[in-house]
């Protein structure tokens, strides 16, 4: 997983003594190179900083053992590093233990694969978790979004919220609630309405209906792709309605997933699944030590 970086940790480590404990000068000699990698996987430049420090600190005077080399000891010291800042090996659950109906809100910018993703774990919860599950679009800004969420429904072999032409985000939420109870559903997944950059007004429809319904999980889907501007979303969010949990959308692109260990250290909140493709079934979860082998290159 670590051999590309350890390839070229090695090529620092050439000519220096191949046993006993890494000094100072070896670690900061590989801690360049892990910059270079680390930035080039388009990691925010703070983050990036305080992780090289922290490596440094557990590399230097670390033993090398006569089985491995010290550009294997230190990248698996980086590796390790990298797997714990981006949430520890495993991944972190939905939570799912709130009483039935459990709302789930989904936020992010609008073509961030918000709606997508909800019909995503819509389909997740009802054949993994054996959940009977509901959406519901509260999307009224745009016209066609409720009828996607349906439509997306409907692919999904899951139940939607009947559309009442006129009602308000807030009102579509209570309502979503009153039916979830109703016809006994366990999850109600409610698909805020996007936009195409954070703006006040949104903010505050989103803090609406989470006073309307205390969602066991505030979910942010961002778009991997983005870099740095997923980052300064998940931070503007996080700050403006607090997010329980990240959804990485199309990490089936070529994004080194970077952005991931970013929004990782800046929000605090664990990314909790991977979107990999434009099908239903394309969600995963979000495995820390295959996204730390992507960065390292
Ligand atoms: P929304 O505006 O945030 O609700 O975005 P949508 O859910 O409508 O998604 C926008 C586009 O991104 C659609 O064409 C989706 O099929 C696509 N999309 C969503 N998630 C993924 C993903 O994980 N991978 C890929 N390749 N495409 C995705």
């Amino acid at each position: 997983m670590f051999d590309s970086l350890s390839g070229k940790l090695s090529g620092v480590f050439e000519g220096l003594s191949k046993r006993g404990k890494l000094s100072e000068d070896d670690v900061a000699e590989a801690m360049r190179e892990v910059r270079l990698a680390m930035l080039d996987a388009d990691v925010a430049l703070p983050v990036v900083r305080d992780f090289t420090n922290k490596v440094r600190e557990r590399a230097v005077g670390a033993e090398v053992l006569d089985s491995i080399s010290p550009g294997q000891a230190v990248a698996k010291i980086v590796n390790d590093a990298l797997i714990d800042a981006l949430g520890g090996a495993g991944a972190v659950p939905l939570t799912l233990s709130a009483p039935a109906p459990i709302p789930f809100l989904m936020v992010g910018l609008q073509g961030s694969g918000k709606t997508t993703t909800s019909g995503k774990i819509a389909l997740r919860l009802t054949n993994r978790e054996r959940k009977k599950v509901l959406l519901a679009s509260l999307d009224v800004q745009r016209p066609a979004a409720q009828l996607q969420l349906q439509q997306l429904a409907e692919r999904a072999g899951v139940a939607s919220l009947p559309i009442v032409p006129g009602q308000q985000p807030v009102e579509i939420a209570r309502r979503a609630m009153e039916v979830g109870r109703r016809e006994g559903y366990d999850v109600v997944i409610l698909d805020t309405a996007g936009r195409l950059s954070i703006d006040e007004a949104l903010m505050q429809e989103v803090r609406d209906v989470r006073a309307a319904t205390s969602p066991a999980e505030t979910l942010l889907v961002v778009d991997a792709m983005t870099g740095q501007d997923a980052v300064n979303t998940a931070q503007r969010f996080n700050e403006a309605v607090g997010i329980t949990g990240v959804v990485m959308s199309r990490m089936d692109g070529d994004a080194r997933g970077g952005a991931a260990l970013s929004m990782r250290a800046i929000t605090g909140a664990p990314i909790k699944l991977a979107g990999t493709g434009e099908k239903l079934e394309a969600l995963e979860e979000f495995h820390p030590e295959r996204v730390a082998g992507r960065i390292l290159g």
